[in-house]
């Protein structure tokens, strides 16, 4: 997946501060371990050689039920942080091992949903949702993401490791899921003619990702010719046949999806990989980030005891921070 540096930069340290409140203390409310190690937490890499076309296949179960636990997400909300996270997880297996972290976020203005965080370092996987319950309560039991989010952004953003740098990628909120914001994002900043579909059931969740890398260099200048390349029209119109029920079938292994969907061309899978949830919080986190506070707003945030109450919101764990 290719990144232009900094194109668009809004935000840059809300990536990190967001998902945390500070906290008066007590009432430390720990994630449940998963401690199931079912075949579901998994994902797949593979590729149409022969029609140019590469994908990312995913199955969330353990990790998506921890996620979700931490938080008692009412079912439309539990349904959007899902599919973020099974987006997060087909972008994130596009980075090379230890080469970064990928977040992706949304961020909305007066929305019932202002904030969904998620991210992926290689193979763990964290997300957030925020929301006003109250105004929840008035959309009925199936709201629109349009009714959730209303107006706002959603950004790619990759850290990369080595080089300690940033790339980011910015759409605005525009379509009927997640998984098309994210194709808008690759048509639109990375030219990159992509499918998505998402699903989710409960505590299971699936999605396909595939795209077409066919491109063909003239007198030095790059022309994306794969909107109309016969390759892609044919893999789409096979990928887009997936139906949500095979993507959540925790009965159905990933590679006899792939062969169901595409038996009619050479499918090549990588052996699948293991996908986690293990939080990178810790005391020493948040006493950097509380560090950066002017002393007068850390003096009202300390309780009696001197010390400052933060939870994270990626795993719900409530620490006191001596800063
Ligand atoms: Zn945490």
């Amino acid at each position: 997946m290719g990144y232009e540096p900094d194109r668009l930069k809004p935000n840059g340290a809300s990536v990190d501060r967001a998902p945390f409140s500070s906290s008066s203390g007590g009432g430390a409310r720990r994630a449940e371990e998963a401690s199931s190690h079912a075949q579901t937490d998994e994902l797949t890499a593979f590729s149409l050689p022969h029609r140019n076309a590469r994908g990312r296949i995913v199955r969330l179960g353990p990790t998506l039920a921890t996620i979700l636990n931490a938080h008692a997400y009412p079912p439309p909300l539990a349904r959007l942080l899902a599919d973020a996270l099974v987006l997060t997880a087909l972008l994130g297996a596009m980075l090379r091992p230890n080469e970064g972290q990928l977040t992706l976020q949304i961020q909305a203005k007066n929305a019932v949903v202002d904030l969904i965080v998620c991210d992926w370092r290689d193979g763990l996987l964290r997300g957030y949702l925020r929301h006003d319950p109250e105004r929840l309560g008035y959309l009925g039991k199936n709201p629109s993401i349009k009714a959730l989010l209303g107006r706002g952004h959603l950004a790619i953003t990759l850290d990369q490791t080595a080089s300690a740098e940033r790339y980011q990628g910015i759409v605005p909120l525009e379509g009927a899921t997640l998984a098309e914001m994210v194709e808008r994002y690759f048509d639109q900043s990375e030219q990159l003619p992509t499918l998505i579909r998402t699903a989710s059931e409960g505590t299971i969740a699936g999605g396909l990702i595939i795209q077409h890398l066919a491109r063909r260099e003239l007198d030095g200048e790059r022309l994306s010719v794969a909107d109309e390349h016969p390759d892609w029209g044919h893999v789409r119109a096979l990928a887009g046949t997936v139906k949500p029920e095979e993507l959540t079938d925790t009965a159905l292994p990933l590679d006899a999806l792939l062969w169901r969907l595409f038996n009619e061309d050479e499918v090549r899978a990588l052996p699948p990989i293991a996908i986690g949830n293990a939080c990178r919080c810790s005391v020493e986190h948040f006493a950097s980030v509380l560090s950066q506070f002017p002393e007068d707003e850390r003096a009202e945030m300390r309780g009696p005891d001197g010390l400052i109450g933060v939870d994270c919101q990626f795993c719900a764990t409530s620490y006191r921070v001596a800063v």
